[in-house]
């Protein structure tokens, strides 16, 4: 949550956004007029990619001032077509399916249908019961039609819904995971079950499952869902899945603090201004070297199916890739 005492007037956030050019003067007289309630460019050239909450370096989060202000002024430039398509996806309909009942819960919220298929397949979550549909999602998703509102006033039915399952829960959705670990703690709300990310549970499987691990050998870049800024403390996981399953993550312009977004969150708005910043993203995970490029957000994903295929880039789920050191899946042609 926004906190002006954490304010020092560094500029960094909007210096160090990816998607504006500001010295950091003007950084800081965007911030002030915020602060002031005031109307800024930032407001509709933001693309909402949660990212200068990570790059503050005092923990003020500028993202939650942007995000209240575009919600209040209206300046994200969002279409009501978008904004109806984006609430229709709360319509999915909800579904527990038993699983054994000393293994965690899976959580897919409302991703099921941008998963690739067969992801999930194989012995990585085999008998573990799954949650999936409207209910279960936490609407953090709402930061992407620059809305905060629907997001506070939800927040404690799902940690509920979550909580009616009484049992631990793994999340595959980052949003979800940025939900219960950072963001309830903005609304004072605590979360009565244990939790973790997929992430995590890929890397606890991969460990204890060593001796049926054949190394990959190859370089993969990987796309960081903008939720991921949320909870940025969880990447070392990924450095532990690369190291066990032989996969070296070579440096790149766009990785780590300085990601991209994968574009979902603009493409109703600025098609434009997507597919530019797509093909940049693309092109750097290509000039680094990478064998291919993993996601870990379904919405990634999807979003980024077409570009890369065009562009001559593999394409992995982060389940799969795991399902190919374990045996289970060929490399892609
Ligand atoms: S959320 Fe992303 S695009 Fe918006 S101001 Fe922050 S860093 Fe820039
Ligand atoms: S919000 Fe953070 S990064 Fe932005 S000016 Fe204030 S202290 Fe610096």
């Amino acid at each position: 949550m926004w906190d002006a005492l954490k304010c020092n007037f560094c500029g960094d956030c909007l210096v160090k956004c990816l998607y504006v050019d500001y010295d950091k003067d003007r950084a800081v007289s965007e911030i002030k007029l915020l602060m002031e309630g005031k109307k800024a460019d930032i407001l509709s050239q933001c693309i909402t990619c949660c990212a200068c909450r990570e790059y503050c370096p005092t923990g003020a989060d500028p993202y939650d001032l942007i995000l209240r202000m575009q919600e209040k002024t209206g300046a994200f430039p969002i279409s009501e077509d978008a904004l109806a398509q984006f609430d229709s996806v709360f319509n999915i309909p909800s579904e527990l399916i038993p699983g054994e009942p000393d293994k965690p819960v899976l959580s897919l919220c409302t991703m099921e249908r941008m998963i690739p298929e067969g992801a999930l397949d194989g012995q990585l979550f085999k008998g573990m019961a799954i949650v999936k549909g409207g209910d279960y999602f936490c609407l953090i998703g709402y930061v992407h039609v620059a809305k905060e509102s629907p997001i506070e006033k939800n927040a404690q039915k799902f940690i509920d819904k979550m909580a009616s399952l009484g049992r631990d829960i793994v999340f595959l959705h980052d949003d979800c995971y940025a939900m219960v670990h950072a963001k309830v703690k903005d609304y004072g709300i605590t979360v009565p079950f244990k939790y973790m990310h997929l992430f995590e549970y890929l890397r606890n499987y991969l460990r204890d499952h060593q001796s049926g691990i054949t190394k990959l050998n190859k370089k993969v870049a990987y796309q960081r869902p903008c939720a991921s800024r949320y909870t940025p403390e969880k990447d070392v996981f990924l450095d532990e899945i690369f190291e066990l399953i032989g996969v070296e993550r070579p440096p790149r312009r766009y990785e780590r603090e300085t990601a991209f977004c994968c574009t979902g969150a603009i493409i109703n708005v600025n098609r434009e201004r997507a597919i530019e910043i797509q093909a940049k993203n693309i092109d750097d995970a290509i000039a680094c070297g990478a064998d291919a490029i993993i996601t870990l957000c379904p919405m990634c994903d999807r979003v980024l199916r077409r570009p890369t295929t065009a562009r001559g880039l593999k394409k992995i789920f982060i389940t799969d890739l795991c399902r190919m050191a374990l045996g289970e899946k060929p490399w892609p042609e």
